[in-house]
């Protein structure tokens, strides 16, 4: 099957057509700066890239200028739309009713609206892909894979908050958990590469990018993830704080005269290992190259992040009274030679060993620990787009 996956943002969209029999990217690209002067990407694998500047002021003109490439006589790879059989699209939040990715009704769209107050900058744009794609592909299935889904699986005393309980009740404020997508392809990966037990395994995944988070699963079951009712709990991330004392906005809010949404705007876009280096950089690139310049903020953001994850791993390992495997993905999961060996060195009481010349791996699926490590970690690269377009094929069927 061709399915088309669809990942809106407030003014961005990145799409892939995935054959979903061969798993192979047929083209890719994206759709920036829509409703400003917008700039479309268009990537056929293969084939060359084209990159140019097209009107389009809302994300029903980006789809359909993607639609154009895709059926392009001499660019495009279909013959038409007819052969596209599916498009499945990433929604942040499924709210507390969906624990599943679903295919897409008038009850779903609802829910994903209904939603739109846990997740502010995401759902809309996501709902506005999906009524674009059901405009210009009438008839055709849309399936929404949720990145809380995953989450939904955690029992209530790792979901529930020692909050009043009618705060539950009657707004639903409970851990959801986010990179649900990442974190359950990365966990089945690694089962399947490490040929463990599918119904017998205790697995870690650490999902290191921009933002970050943890989870452990049993058994192919989420038990707890890092992120919260909203991505900003858990990890150090690149802007965002994770973890920290409520109090510490009461008692900023008294210092500067700032509200209850400043600060939280400020705990997700200016802090993290951006804050911590004092607004140097988020990438931790920059931090790596500015801390071996001597910057010992620089430094310091990324021992405390290290310290953080490996932190989490063993609140992990603790939950699941012990761990057969550590996954480590995203941007500094697959690429952070030095973040892994920082990490991985916390975890000697858990029989970690680490194999120096395999973690200098990046981006492939790699053993990094020794053959008489008693955990086994690994890099597995995540594939979002390939899970969605693996569960949209799936429901769509
Ligand atoms: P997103 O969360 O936006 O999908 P990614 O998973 O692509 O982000 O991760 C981006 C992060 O990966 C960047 O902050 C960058 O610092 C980090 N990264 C990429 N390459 C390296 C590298 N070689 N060493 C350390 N970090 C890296």
């Amino acid at each position: 099957m061709n399915i088309l996956v669809i990942n809106c943002g407030s003014s961005s969209l990145k799409y892939q057509l995935i054959d979903s029999e061969t798993e192979q990217v047929s083209a890719k690209g994206l759709c920036e700066r829509i409703a400003l002067d917008g700039r479309l990407t268009y990537q056929p694998t293969g084939g060359e890239k084209e990159v140019g500047d097209f009107p389009m002021p809302t994300h029903e003109e980006a789809i359909q200028l993607v639609l154009d490439r895709l059926v392009n006589p001499e660019t495009g790879v279909l013959k038409s739309l007819d052969e596209v059989d599916a498009i499945g699209h990433r929604v942040l939040h499924g709210g507390h009713k969906i624990t599943s990715s679903v295919l897409i009704d008038d009850e779903v769209i609802a829910t994903i609206d209904e939603a739109k107050d846990l997740g502010p900058l995401h759902n809309p744009a996501n709902l506005i892909g999906i009524k674009a794609c059901m405009k210009l592909m009438p008839g055709k299935p849309n399936v929404a894979v949720f990145d809380t889904t995953f989450g939904m699986a955690m029992p209530p005393k790792a979901y529930m908050y020692a909050v009043p309980h009618e705060w539950y009740e009657k707004y639903h404020v409970r851990r959801y958990g986010f990179h649900g997508t990442s974190h359950s392809f990365v966990s089945k990966e690694l089962v399947k590469f490490l040929n463990l037990d599918p119904n017998n395994h205790k697995v870690i995944v650490c999902h290191l990018g921009n933002g970050s988070s943890v989870s452990a699963t049993v058994n192919g079951k989420c038990v707890d993830t890092s992120m919260g009712l909203t991505p900003l709990e858990g990890l150090i991330m690149g802007t965002r704080s994770g973890d920290i004392d409520p109090a510490v906005l009461e008692y900023i809010a008294r210092k500067e005269g700032k509200d209850v949404f400043e600060l939280v705007n400020i705990l997700n876009k200016k802090s993290g290992v951006f804050g911590m280096s004092n607004g140097l950089s988020s990438d931790f690139r920059d931090l790596d190259a500015a801390a071996k310049d001597g910057n010992e903020l620089a430094a310091n953001a990324v021992q405390a992040f290290c310290y953080r994850v490996a932190k989490y791993i063993g609140s992990y390992a603790a939950a699941m009274n012990g761990v057969d495997a550590i996954a480590l993905t995203g941007g500094i999961g697959e690429n952070g030679v030095g973040e892994r060996d920082k990490i991985l060195s916390y975890l000697g009481y858990l029989g970690v060993t680490i194999d120096a010349e395999a973690n200098k791996t990046r981006g492939k699926n790699q053993i990094i620990s020794t053959p008489d490590s008693k955990v086994t970690v690994a890099i597995i690269p995540t594939n979002e787009e390939l899970a969605i377009a693996r569960d949209t094929a799936m429901l769509a069927k």
